[in-house]
């Protein structure tokens, strides 16, 4: 019905020139995108798609380049366990609050700004390890400017260290390197330097461009300086926001209190949000009744980086939610619930992730010229191998990107950064880890497992050319 009325044409003739093609709905079904593009072809009509985020992103206004201020930076901790990771966000949480400011930092809300001596302030998250920075890119929000990876000096380049790499760059987020533990006897920076630079991590002492850093996060040594890179590289991204706009932000925490209701953290991004603000986030709705900051105190409003605690969501969002503040309390309903009402449909109609088995489709759609492989396997040199003969299958259709290739079974990082690339997971000698095959169910993500090097290039080669077969 919505079809024949934009194209305006008699919602008889589209139900019929559907049946010609082998397609039968009746005036009230919704179709899925292959087969409204189809059917406009027919009645000699365009298709553009905006999906559901675009439409609100319709309601955001642009800025102008002149309501543009600079706003601090947002910075994500990552690296291997135990290198020290809890340690630096403690050290900064506990050290670098505004001299006179009351009480510290008190609440844990899942981010928290400091303000360092020389007046600038900087947001981390205070969530360490890649896991939350995957998880909220795989729900397609993006709110890391800079990565601190941490390697511990009296270490090494562990795989953890190689995968927090390797998720920083597939987001084209800096790092910046702090080697952690330089207090201890066995500290050894250099090594940990080369081996980075063999990561194709190149630190400014090893002639590269990658800041680096030699600290101790136990007892703080270097810390401010670590700080001070972090401005100078977040002064290169030229960060702005425009503070005077209707907020946009996204959710970074979200649980049920009690007493309080539905509790979520936002990272404020662009515009300011303030109490009494009407918004929609992910699929839920509500106004800001009262909002705290992680020392707990009540604040008015919050600004472009501020992490603050919303009271007042209609119902629990998810964590990496869009959260858009809209002027009108029944629009922020309708475009909620429209959301519930899309997904529901969605998820019946169509896979969002490629698989191996619909490639071939996707790529004739056009849909599909990129395609991204995680590739694990049991030892480094299959890893390697395998890895080099993927990328070799890259053709004129379709470009091969390995966005991680590493030794283990296949984790749930694994299918993050899978869902957050968009990519299928190959799998040689390895399996899934306990309970990621049903995390891979629930995200869509293609996992194929070989113990043979050669049938998985020769299927992947046969995706690729069209001649796999859909069910296999
Ligand atoms: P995370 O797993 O990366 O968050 O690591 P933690 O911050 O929990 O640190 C792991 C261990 O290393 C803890 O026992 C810390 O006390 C210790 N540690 C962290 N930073 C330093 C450091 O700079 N020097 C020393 N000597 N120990 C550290």
């Amino acid at each position: 019905g919505d079809l024949a009325e934009a194209m305006n044409v008699n919602v008889a003739e589209v139900i019929s020139k559907g049946f010609a093609m082998g397609m039968m709905f009746s005036i009230n079904q919704r179709l899925d995108a292959d087969q409204i593009t189809l059917l406009a072809d027919e009645f000699d009509f365009e298709v553009e798609f905006m999906n559901e985020d675009e439409e609100v992103l319709d309601i955001i206004e642009e800025d102008e380049p002149e309501d543009l201020k600079p706003r601090s930076a947002v910075v994500t901790i990552m690296g291997h366990v135990d290198h020290g990771k809890t340690s630096l966000l403690d050290y900064i949480r506990t050290e670098n609050v505004v001299a006179g400011e009351a009480g510290g930092i008190t609440q844990h809300i899942g981010a928290y700004e400091v303000t360092l001596e020389n007046g600038r302030e900087m947001t981390f998250l205070d969530t360490p390890g890649h896991e939350a920075f995957t998880a909220m890119r795989a729900r397609g929000a993006q709110v890391t400017d800079l990565v601190i990876l941490v390697v511990a000096a009296d270490d090494r380049v562990m795989p953890q260290t190689i995968e927090a790499i390797n998720h920083a760059q597939a987001a084209e987020v800096p790092i910046i390197v702090a080697i952690n533990k330089i207090d201890r006897e066995q500290a050894n920076p250099d090594k940990i330097m080369s081996e980075l630079a063999e990561q194709g991590v190149q630190v400014e002492q090893y002639g590269g461009k990658i800041q680096c850093e030699l600290v101790s996060a136990l007892k703080g040594t270097n810390v401010d300086s670590l700080l001070e890179k972090v401005l100078i590289e977040s002064d290169l991204m030229e960060l702005q926001a425009n503070p005077d706009r209707n907020a946009v932000g996204t959710v970074i925490e979200a649980q049920l209190d009690k007493g309080r209701g539905v509790v979520a953290t936002i990272l404020v991004q662009n515009g300011t949000l303030k109490v009494g603000d009407v918004f929609v986030g992910g699929m839920t709705s509500g106004r800001v009744r009262a909002m705290f900051d992680e020392r707990d105190q009540r604040v008015q409003e919050a600004g472009p980086s501020t992490p603050v605690q919303v009271l007042g969501f209609n119902d629990a969002p998810e964590v990496g939610d869009r959260l858009v503040v809209l002027d009108d309390e029944r629009e922020a309903r309708e475009i909620a619930s429209k959301r519930v009402q899309l997904q529901r449909e969605q998820t019946m109609h169509q896979r969002r992730h490629v698989t191996l088995a619909d490639l071939s489709r996707r790529m004739a759609m056009g849909e599909i010229n990129m395609l991204n492989l995680v590739v694990k396997a049991d030892v480094g040199g299959s890893a390697e191998a395998l890895s080099d003969a993927l990328l070799k299958l890259s053709n004129d259709e379709v470009a091969v990107d390995i966005v991680h290739a590493g030794v283990g079974a296949i984790s749930e990082s694994d299918v993050m950064l899978a869902a957050a690339s968009n990519a299928i997971i190959i799998g040689f000698q390895v399996r899934p880890g306990t309970g990621v095959r049903t995390i891979a169910e629930n995200e869509e993500i293609d996992i194929r497992t070989y113990s043979v090097i050669y049938d998985a290039i020769e299927e992947v080669r046969a995706a690729l050319e069209g001649l796999l077969s859909p069910e296999s």
